[in-house]
């Protein structure tokens, strides 16, 4: 069965309503899905691809049907903009449309034509908005071209520098220069931050959840009350190599050992914190890596996440004291050090309880989750007041051709962006 089909199967028509099509919405997320289409059902769209490219031109066609005049900037990043009654600073709803290799069909993707469904149903039922709106398209989300993160928005932004830009290479080698000359921009045009001409007051998103609390309450959609920002710590424990057969039990200085009680006390150490804190090793390794060998030493990551910077940063303090008394009490050494750090976005307490009332007038219990991962909303949010939605992900799957996201769950989202928009717009 094609997508269209498989997202019509038992959508609930019911939703239709307000200017809002489940039918449109459904047929654009299957034109997309075919863009970079691979025979395992995934879709490869790379940033600044041609595949990225051609499925940017063609949201554009439908932007500019829907009546909105189209832009782009120096970073390849797509802005559909329809004029409000007023000047004043505007409204923006956007996400990406890169996927990974073999990505699915709803991450980024939903949330690009959520923002154009918004403008389709104001057209349709002759909402003119107070300010000015625009349907962003992000360049270059998932990072997957030069191995880094969300250029798109960044550039956006303006948080690249020629600095950053110099180590950037992709996956054939390509330097930055290259592939932005080939996609049809130049390093300078890159550079200017197109975020600094437009008067913005708010950024919205929505986007799969890409984990399972939605399913699990059994809710269509969620309010992101922050997006985590995450520490990688890289933890050392420093043993005495030895002869597995001709060591002694009492005499070992095993790293390894001191590895594992180090990772099993690791697991509850984020709710000392808050309730929204994790933490995660899923990267060791073991030196020399021999059958036979009492290892030397052990490397590991720690990947701590958290919403807020002050508990994020105090759970890092709790990991890195847990590590000295493990090595402690095994007799070796411990070192640890903080390689990467970025800073966590919590949402806005009031724009958590607008989305909260749009969620209840819709007959939904509002659900507050947390977002590990990173989206274009946490990249403007630094300056922009922002708000995220996420729509229920089945199993929680993503970046894999199994994601999926029902077509009841995706116009629901819409209703709350559309609803969430006006709301923004009218109380100012
Ligand atoms: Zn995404």
């Amino acid at each position: 069965m094609v997508l269209y089909d498989k997202l019509l199967a038992g959508y609930n028509t019911q939703l239709d309503h307000s200017g809002i099509n489940g039918k449109r919405l459904a047929s654009r997320l299957h034109e997309l899905s075919k863009i970079g289409a691979g025979e395992n059902g995934g879709v490869t769209r790379i940033g600044y691809s041609p595949e990225e490219k051609h499925a940017k031109e063609i949201v554009s066609k439908w932007m500019t049907e829907a009546g909105l005049e189209v832009t782009t900037d120096g970073a390849g990043n797509v802005f559909g903009r329809l004029k409000g009654k007023s000047e004043g600073p505007i409204v923006m709803s956007g996400s990406h449309l890169d996927t990974v290799p073999s990505g699915g069909n709803f991450d980024g993707v939903l949330g690009v034509l959520a923002a154009l469904e918004v403008a389709e149903a104001w057209k349709e039922t002759g909402y003119i908005p107070p300010v000015s709106y625009e349907v962003a398209i992000f360049s270059d989300e998932e990072g997957s071209r030069f191995n880094a993160g969300i250029t798109g928005s960044d550039a956006f932004m303006g948080n690249l520098s020629n600095e950053v830009l110099d180590t950037y290479i992709d996956a054939e080698g390509k330097s930055f220069d290259e592939v932005i000359h080939e996609y049809g921009s130049s390093r300078e045009e890159f550079l200017q931050p197109a975020s600094v001409e437009k008067d913005m007051q708010f950024f919205a998103e929505v986007h799969i959840e890409q984990g399972e609390v939605l399913e699990k309450f059994d809710r269509p959609v969620g309010i992101v009350n922050g997006i985590a920002g995450p520490a990688w710590l890289e933890v050392t424990f420093e043993g005495k190599a030895g002869h597995a057969g001709n060591t002694p039990m009492g005499s070992r200085k095993d790293p390894v050992i001191a590895a594992g009680i180090f990772v099993s006390e690791i697991e509850s150490l984020p709710s000392k914190v808050s309730e929204t804190a994790v933490a995660t090793v899923g990267k060791l390794n073991v030196h020399p890596n021999g059958v036979n060998v009492i290892a030397q030493k052990v490397e590991l990551i720690v990947d701590i996440r958290d919403i807020n910077e002050r508990t994020r940063d105090q759970l890092v303090e709790l990991i890195c004291q847990k590590a000295e008394s493990v090595a402690e009490q095994r007799g070796l050494q411990a070192k640890w050090n903080l390689n990467t750090k970025i800073k966590p976005l919590p949402i806005k307490r009031d724009l958590q309880e607008r989305l909260a009332d749009v969620v209840n007038k819709l007959g939904i219990t509002p659900t507050f989750i947390p977002s590990g991962a990173g989206h274009d909303a946490m990249i403007l949010g630094e300056r922009i007041p922002a708000a995220m939605i996420f729509a229920r992900s089945k199993e929680g799957i993503s970046h894999n051709p199994k994601e999926w996201t029902s077509l009841d769950d995706c116009v629901m989202a819409v209703h709350v962006l559309k609803q969430l928009l006006e709301k923004v717009m009218e109380e100012k």
